[in-house]
């Protein structure tokens, strides 16, 4: 064998593992192979989970000036035959030297094995010839392992990334676990103790003892339903079982009645509106809400005794909504992440909640075709922006501020 061989074989096979990534290796590898081995189109055809249907992997046209996506049709016959085989197949054109180049075919299907399984085929097309000499078939085989070992090297890689995900949910999923039963024991904890001490038959208690103690118990009732709600809704959202009820909607109207609900509920909480004409929302009055309620609640928990303005502005066709506070604001390494689903941000002096509320919110938006962030300067407050598409012209009476 001379050098000039196996310095070849040596950049054939460097091209091969030049890249991670399986497609970049597979075009330096057909480069390299084609400085040696002559063809006008190649497809790599994989067989599907019921051998029938054949799907198209990769395909390449070299010379000619025709697309390999609209040339990829003439290999499939050759394929299917060769991963019925498992053979190499070689088919040249009948003789004839008048017709047209590319009406006549030299074409050369090869299976592509991994380990014992055919798992596809490699085919090549030369126009016109020249035809495929024994050393060219050889090429070929080469080429076809080499392949073949690429694709089995990106389905590990895939399985690994598959793996690695999987044992990510779960750490999640066992967090989870930790953080909800914890949650859902320190409210049962409280009404159980609050609700033991009242039923006891050697003491009485007066009025105002007994009204805390019930406004204990109310509390944390509350706070028991919330998290149980949030965790069914994400389960929901996860399975992507939730249905929008869409019509038209005025978000000034949804975003006043949240707030005199919430108004009436804390005597004390301080909350402006300012709002500006917008257009109507199409949307789920229901979900918009209960992303509010939810901004309200966090606010209650993670700023409390400071005041609350929202503001309504419109945007072009759409609409922005800001929420703000003037809490102790979001560290900025942990900001990116409030959204995420079960993300607490750390070390904080414990609130009721699962690390839900937002990842809900988020997605209620989403299914608006919204968007929804936060911006945050600790020790000065945190505001959330809500933009939502807008239809039409604004509504003829704008709300005053208030
Ligand atoms: P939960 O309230 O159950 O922890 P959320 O998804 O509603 O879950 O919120 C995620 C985190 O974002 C909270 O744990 C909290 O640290 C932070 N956060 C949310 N709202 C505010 C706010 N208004 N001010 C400061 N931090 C907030």
């Amino acid at each position: 064998m001379d050098a000039r061989t196996l310095e070849y074989f040596l950049t054939l096979l460097q091209a091969a593992s030049s890249s991670e990534d399986f497609k970049a290796s597979l075009d330096a590898f057909l480069a390299a192979l084609r400085e040696a081995f002559i063809f006008d189109n190649m497809a790599i055809y994989l067989a599907g989970i019921n051998d029938e249907e054949l799907e198209i992997a990769y395909a390449r046209a070299m010379g000619r000036g025709r697309s390999a996506e609209a040339d990829a049709a003439w290999g499939e016959a050759l394929a299917g035959q060769v991963i019925a085989s498992r053979e190499i197949i070689l088919q040249e054109p009948k003789r004839s030297g008048d017709t047209a180049r590319l009406d006549r075919p030299y074409l050369l299907g090869l299976p592509l094995f991994i380990g014992q399984e055919t798992r596809g085929a490699l085919t090549f097309v030369r126009f016109g010839g020249p035809p495929y000499l024994p050393e060219h078939v050889l090429l070929a085989r080469l080429a076809a392992w080499v392949i073949a070992e690429l694709f089995r090297r990106e389905e590990q890689q895939r399985l690994l990334e598959q793996l690695n995900s999987v044992q990510q949910q779960m750490r999640l999923q066992e967090d989870f676990l930790a953080t909800i039963s914890h949650e859902l024991r320190t409210p049962l904890g409280f009404i159980k103790g609050y609700t033991t001490t009242l039923l006891r038959q050697d003491t009485t208690w007066d009025e105002a003892t007994r009204r805390e103690f019930l406004t204990i118990i109310d509390e944390e009732a509350t706070h028991l339903t919330e998290l149980i709600e949030n965790v069914l809704e994400s389960a929901r959202l996860q399975s992507g079982a939730v249905s929008l009820t869409i019509q038209p909607l005025r978000v000034d109207a949804l975003l006043r009645d949240v707030t005199t609900r919430y108004r009436a509920r804390y005597k004390d909480l301080e909350v402006t509106l300012d709002f500006e004409a917008v257009p109507l929302v199409l949307g789920d009055g229901a979900r918009l809400s209960q992303v509010f309620e939810n901004l309200f609640s966090n606010a209650l928990k993670y700023a409390p005794g400071s005041p609350i303005t929202i503001t309504l502005r419109r945007r072009g066709d759409a609409l922005r909504i800001a929420f703000g506070d003037r809490g102790p604001g979001v560290p900025p390494e942990h900001l990116p992440h409030i959204f995420d689903r079960f993300y607490r941000v750390p070390g904080r002096a414990r609130r009721p909640g699962a690390g839900l509320g937002l990842y809900i919110c988020k997605q209620i938006i989403q299914a608006h075709h919204g968007k929804i962030w936060a911006e945050s300067t600790p020790g000065q407050g945190t505001t959330f922006f809500i933009e939502l598409p807008g239809q039409g012209q604004p509504n003829e009476s704008p709300i005053a501020r208030d």
